[in-house]
């Protein structure tokens, strides 16, 4: 008999010690017995002897063989993660698997329904030229089987087509039961490979020929070719027989994107990991991963936790994007976690942006991180688009649009152009007001207010989802005049209604992509030009090539200047470099008008010249002045609870604590979170602050003790290594 060290889903730090029978490897899965409960954990040690008296000590009561142990690798990783973020051990561990490994029922996996072609499928050719979309699946299926998913990147109406393809004999179904097997080396195809220009040629050299871990920050203006370069990078890693594992943020994309590498690698195996896929998919795809079949792995920041036994290159895509921080639960930074994992494995990885976060930045300027860079677009006719500014305070504006602006838009609809008004607020209103006594729309259970949606008629809080009808009178004085102030998108795409009767519109926002497809079908009618204008938040700024879009307008963007968030204006500049981006990127050129009251301002300023050098010098020269990241590492003790006396009481406590334990670090006072009262919970923070990681680190190993030792009460608190938000 022997004794197993295993970590379990609860939220304390420890493993627990559990006896077995049979001989258990490091990284099994068991079930065991907790407090009147069954678990799965995964066992993190074998040992000889226990802390705990023989006799308490309960059997493992099965070891489950259903999937492969988890790998040294990935435990140490895990390890590594709970140890930074401050994080218990086994939430650290079970929250990085999939769902499916998570539970204690035993894992079998169903067969994937495939389509393929029949020997009676006509070729291409004789299909009618107007099933477009049959045509196009009888091509992919032509060159391989598919599942419905991936036949539905074609297009949302793959469905019917396919119904019809079957109706007549040509595509049959079967059960696709295990996946291919492709783990030749060196057969792979690279298709439609670009010559490099020498740019990019600099910084494939760079990466291929440096020999282990290595950080390389790839700075590279939107259309330089990024992603060409990541390709030509993964074609030499597929050469080699590696695995190569490619973050992307939290967007709407990856379904584009994986066909999009799919058309560039069509006979390589690539599986995609993000939250959208369904609990078996995700175990698949997972397992995929683990045995090494997988040859890309696509994915969203949790896919920083897939097992890659070849891993021998990492891509971390717009590596700026916050979607890379988780916001709960183990508050891990996946472009962080990916450095770590590669110098792990010791090998190269590409942080890619046209805007990196300053953080990379610094790091990249002070020699940490290799800088590369691509300074021109790939495409000799591609150009940057001219920025301008309209000065609000200098022109006639209609409920929040300037004339300029307006104007443009009209040249655009009549060359059959399109616009694309940016706004990054959805609704009509941000808040609804009464013009007598200045009652505002005040959320019950927030600090936020309600925001007008005008289509439903209601207030709604973008914060806690409360929701009323828009009252016919004002709640504080019975006076009938209510006032919308401000815009959102709603607002905006009204304005343009009335302004152009007949011009095609097209909201995007949260509001209009509720329905899982319905944003596949707004891209289709972008790029089959069925769109004059688009008006849209931030989801239309990320990686979209809309070739017809020749002016982009900015609506409010200067909130952020005087935001008391010290990260406002460095996402705002990556945001609007994003959108500018947008336009031109065909053989238009481009123009980015942005509406401000402040166009002296050093952000626009170095938005027109497409300087990120000159704004990311005069930043970072500020951030250090002020004392702020990355000139400081930083983490944040939040607290809410319903009782405000008791959150504060906690956080003054921690804050004693932290200053008795006398370390070099700043200790902050404790204050309100930016959002005060989020559904009915008082919300504040603590911050601390060290000059070095290390410093704070150790600050962390001696205070988290401490602090768990405080009484919490019914308290939801944690602490946040590296914070983003404030
Ligand atoms: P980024 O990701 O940096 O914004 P992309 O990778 O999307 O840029 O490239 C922009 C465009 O330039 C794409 O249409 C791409 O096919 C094209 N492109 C990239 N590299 C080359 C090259 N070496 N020669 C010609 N066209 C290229
Ligand atoms: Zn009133
Ligand atoms: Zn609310």
């Amino acid at each position: 008999m022997s004794i197993v060290r295993v970590a379990l889903d609860v939220p304390l730090s420890t493993l627990f010690d559990y006896t077995v029978d049979e001989a258990v490897v490091v990284g099994r899965r068991v079930i065991v017995p907790f407090r009147r409960r069954q678990m799965v954990g995964v066992v993190m040690e074998c040992v000889a002897n226990s802390e705990v008296a023989v006799e308490r000590i309960k059997p493992v009561l099965q070891a489950l063989h259903d999937s492969a142990p988890i790998s040294a690798n990935l435990l140490q990783l895990l390890q590594f993660c709970s140890d930074y973020y401050h994080y218990p051990i086994g939430q650290t561990v079970l929250s990085a698997l999939p769902a499916r490994l998570r539970s204690d029922k035993p894992i079998t996996i169903k067969p994937v329904l495939h389509y393929r072609l029949t020997g009676a499928a006509p070729h291409i050719d004789f299909l009618p030229k107007r099933k477009a979309v049959a045509r196009c699946i009888v091509e992919t299926l032509s060159v391989q089987s598919c599942s419905l998913v991936q036949l539905k990147v074609i297009s949302t109406t793959a469905g019917a087509q396919l119904k019809w393809l079957e109706q007549e004999g040509w595509v049959e179904q079967f059960e696709a039961l295990a996946m291919p097997q492709r783990l030749s080396v060196a057969s792979h195809t690279f298709a439609n490979a670009h010559q490099l220009t020498d740019e990019q040629q600099l910084v494939v050299d760079a990466v291929t020929q440096s020999a282990g871990f290595g950080c390389f920050l790839l700075h590279g203006i939107t259309g330089s070719g990024k992603t060409e370069v990541y390709v030509h990078l993964m074609d030499y890693v597929l050469q080699r027989g590696g695995q190569v594992l490619l973050l992307v943020p939290e967007i709407n994309l990856t379904p584009q994107l994986e066909a999009y590498f799919l058309s560039r690698f069509p006979d390589a195996s690539l599986v995609s990991l993000h939250s959208g896929l369904s609990e078996n998919e995700r175990l698949k795809n997972w397992q995929q991963a683990q045995t090494g079949t997988a040859q890309i792995v696509l994915g969203t920041r949790l896919s920083v936790f897939a097992e890659l036994p070849k891993l021998a290159l990492i891509i971390v895509d717009e590596e700026h994007d916050s979607s890379f921080k988780q916001q709960d639960g183990l508050r891990y930074s996946a472009r962080d976690v990916a450095i770590f994992r590669a110098s792990q494995s010791s090998v190269p990885i590409v942080l890619g942006s046209a805007t990196p976060s300053l953080e990379s930045y610094h790091n990249a300027r002070t020699g940490r991180y290799r800088l590369l860079k691509l300074t021109g677009r790939a495409q000799a006719d591609a150009r940057l688009p001219t920025v301008n500014c309209i000065n609000i305070n200098q022109t006639v504006m209609t409920e929040g649009i300037s004339e300029k602006l307006l104007r443009e838009v009209g040249q655009r609809i009549e060359r059959g152009e399109q616009s694309l008004l940016f706004i990054n607020r959805r609704g009509y209103a941000p808040v609804l007001m009464c013009t007598e006594c200045g009652w505002l729309s005040d959320c019950k259970n927030c600090a936020g207010k309600m925001v007008l949606h005008l289509k439903d008629q209601r207030l709604r809080c973008h914060h806690c989802g409360y929701q009323l009808r828009v009252p016919t009178a004002c709640p504080g004085c019975g006076h009938a005049e209510l006032l919308p102030i401000g815009s959102g998108t709603q607002r905006v795409e009204s304005v343009l209604q009335v302004r152009f009767p007949d011009a095609r519109i097209l909201r995007v926002d949260r509001d209009s992509t509720k329905n899982k497809r319905a944003w596949q079908t707004m891209r289709e009618q972008i790029h089959a030009n069925e769109v004059d204008i688009l008006v849209g938040t931030q989801m239309l700024a990320k990686g979209h090539d809309f070739p017809a879009l020749t002016l982009v307008g900015v609506l409010n963007p200067d909130s952020a200047l005087y935001s008391s968030d010290f990260r406002a204006a460095e996402k705002l500049f990556a945001q609007l470099m994003q959108v500018a981006g947008r336009a031109g990127r065909a053989d238009k050129p481009g123009e980015v008008m942005i509406q401000t009251a402040f166009p002296d301002h050093p952000l626009f300023r170095c938005l027109q010249s497409h300087d990120f050098e000159g704004w990311a010098a005069s930043q970072l020269a500020e951030r250090q002045m002020a004392g702020f990241p990355p000139f400081v590492f930083q983490v944040m003790l939040r607290a809410e609870g319903m009782i405000e006396a008791e959150v504060y009481a906690y956080l003054n406590q921690a804050r004693k604590t932290a200053i008795e334990l006398k370390y070099p670090v700043e200790i902050l006072g404790v204050v309100p979170a930016s959002l005060a009262r989020r559904a009915n919970h008082v919300r504040a923070q603590l911050l601390i602050q060290a000059d070095t990681r290390r410093e704070l680190q150790q600050f962390l190993r001696a205070w988290r003790p401490v602090l768990d030792s405080l009484p919490t009460q019914k308290l939801r608190c944690s602490l946040d290594v590296d914070p983003l938000e404030f």
